[in-house]
């Protein structure tokens, strides 16, 4: 019990999929993790299920829940226990986060400790706006500081008089509250007073909001219009290139609520390309996966898995439900004289966590007739007997390919979907209250059951937002119910659903 660890993980500047690759796989291994507020939850998300969860609640400099010292003994607790101890920050760990401090406890209390980093919103408030830190055109340096001001620590304090002019970009974090009196300071130290400024609120989110100004107005227009913490404020010539670069505010889809209907395991990858497009995805998953032990074929599977040449996996779900149906039937599941064949490294992998021995998976495109010529490859299909470990319902490319190439395929129904959990009236409000932008649904299921959730004014609510269809079946569906689609993806993927969407939506689709 001596692995344990303290991970100082910045977490980014609060759009999740701005972790680090390192950052999402040390989440996924965390046993507990320690987090601040300003961290995206979806991060949280990564932890497996059984990880605790603990928020500090550490928002900038504001209002800790604990105390440093109380989050330093938690960590080294923790990690004496043997826990692997995530601390996520926002942003990066060692930019005004304490993690120096937090690093300092470890190694004091002689814990082992790591840092990965993350994109601070010293990096990301710039970029998402569209004013680069540096450019040959205006600026070869830039500072970071803190504008906040606490008397009673000297080592936090700014030498503003000799920073105005020591650099070409000036970038203040937690510098809201005395944004008038850092101007006023800078103005007097002689950075003139018409230098361009811009304060980039929530940075990197749907919300994002960026307002500039000379540096001797931007404190009032920021407050005129509204913006407060977390914010970073951006100070120097640089700032002109908002104007022309901005990018993130200005898409489509930009502060856009849009419904994602698709179960919630299927749903992370639409919300990550809306977040991209800088909307705001509102996950109300319409159906979830279900699984069949028992289902159509099972028993018949299992009283005949010594005679099968081949188990064909073709998703994650069908794992646990087979694997569970062979333990309890006494059966090694690392001894099967069966092949296991996958669709793609995911069902590999869950297949290879559950005891399947040696799975093997296609390595270009990951889908059935991928899967099948995987199949012809490794093995003479002709005589040969298949078990399909299949949901309902499933494709017939693959038993259908196997058959027609001489096989024998039988087909268990390990899983399948059902109606998902939905609190309804509050769905129906928030379309009458006019909280969705847009609604997108991936196939014809989910489109009926979002519509059985409807009564005539939710349903004329619905109507009235852009509604987006992937896959002809789907459209044709949401045609049937009354629902007509705006925007239908011309090729059967998630991006050209997303770009399907822009049009409706800038042709004045109903704004917030
Ligand atoms: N370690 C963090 C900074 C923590 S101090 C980092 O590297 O980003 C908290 C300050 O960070 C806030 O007061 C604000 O100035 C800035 N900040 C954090 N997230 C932000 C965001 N999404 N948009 C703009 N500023 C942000």
């Amino acid at each position: 019990m001596s692995a344990g660890c303290v991970v100082l993980l910045g977490a980014g500047p609060g759009d999740p999929d701005l972790v680090t690759v390192r950052g999402a796989e040390a989440l996924r291994r965390a046993d507990v993790v320690v987090y601040d507020s300003l961290v995206a939850r979806e991060l949280l998300d990564l932890a497996p299920p059984h990880a605790e969860r603990i928020h500090v609640g550490r928002r900038g400099h504001e209002d800790p829940i604990r105390t440093q010292r109380e989050i330093h003994e938690l960590l080294v607790a923790r990690a004496r226990a043997g826990q692997r101890v995530v601390r996520l920050k926002g942003g990066d760990p060692f930019v005004f986060g304490r993690g120096g401090e937090e690093a300092s406890a470890c190694r004091e209390a002689g814990v082992r400790y790591e840092v990965i980093p993350g994109v601070s919103s010293v990096l990301a408030g710039p970029a998402f706006a569209g004013i680069p830190l540096t450019d040959r055109r205006y600026a070869a340096s830039f500072a970071v500081v803190t504008g906040h001001r606490d008397e009673s620590r000297p080592w936090t304090t700014v030498r503003w008089d000799r920073l105005a002019t020591a650099v070409d970009t000036i970038v203040v974090l937690m510098g809201m509250r005395n944004l008038a009196r850092i101007a006023e300071t800078l103005i007097a130290a002689g950075r003139p007073a018409e230098t361009p400024a811009a304060v980039v609120m929530d940075a990197a989110t749907s919300r994002q909001r960026v307002v500039t100004g000379p540096l001797a107005e931007i404190a009032t227009r920021a407050q005129q219009a509204g913006l407060h913490a977390p914010a970073v404020v951006v100070i120097g010539d640089v700032v002109q290139l908002h104007e022309t670069l901005a990018w993130f505010e200005t898409a489509p889809l930009f502060g856009r609520r849009v419904l994602v209907t698709r179960p919630a395991a299927q749903a992370g990858a639409l919300a990550s390309l809306l977040r991209a497009a800088g909307a705001e995805p509102v996950c109300v998953p319409m159906l979830q996966i279900v699984a069949t032990p028992h289902g159509p074929g099972v028993d018949d599977a299992l009283a005949a898995i010594d005679a099968y040449d081949a188990i064909l996996l073709t998703s994650t779900n069908a794992v646990a439900p087979l694997a569970a149906r062979l333990a309890a039937a006494g059966r090694a599941i690392d001894a099967l004289p069966a092949r296991i064949f996958c669709v793609g490294p995911a069902t590999a992998a869950a297949a290879r966590q559950a005891g399947f021995r040696a799975p093997l998976a296609p390595t270009g495109r990951h889908d059935a007739e991928s899967l099948l010529a995987l199949l012809h490859e490794q093995l003479e299909p002709a005589g040969r007997r298949f078990l399909f470990a299949r949901g309902e319902p499933a494709g017939d490319v693959l038993p259908e390919g196997l058959r027609a190439a001489g096989a024998r395929v039988d087909e268990a129904v390990l899983y399948r979907s059902g109606p998902a959990p939905v609190d309804e009236s509050e769905l129906r409000a928030a379309l009458l209250r006019g909280d969705l932008d847009v609604l997108t649904f991936t196939s014809a299921a989910t489109a009926r059951r979002f519509a059985a959730c409807l009564d005539e004014p939710a349903r004329r609510a619905a109507r009235a937002c852009v509604i987006g269809a992937l896959g002809a079946p789907t459209a044709a569906a949401l045609a049937e119910l009354g629902l007509p689609a705006t925007a239908q993806a011309a090729r059967a993927d998630l991006r050209a659903l997303i770009d399907a969407l822009a049009e409706p939506v800038a042709a004045g689709g109903p704004t917030r």
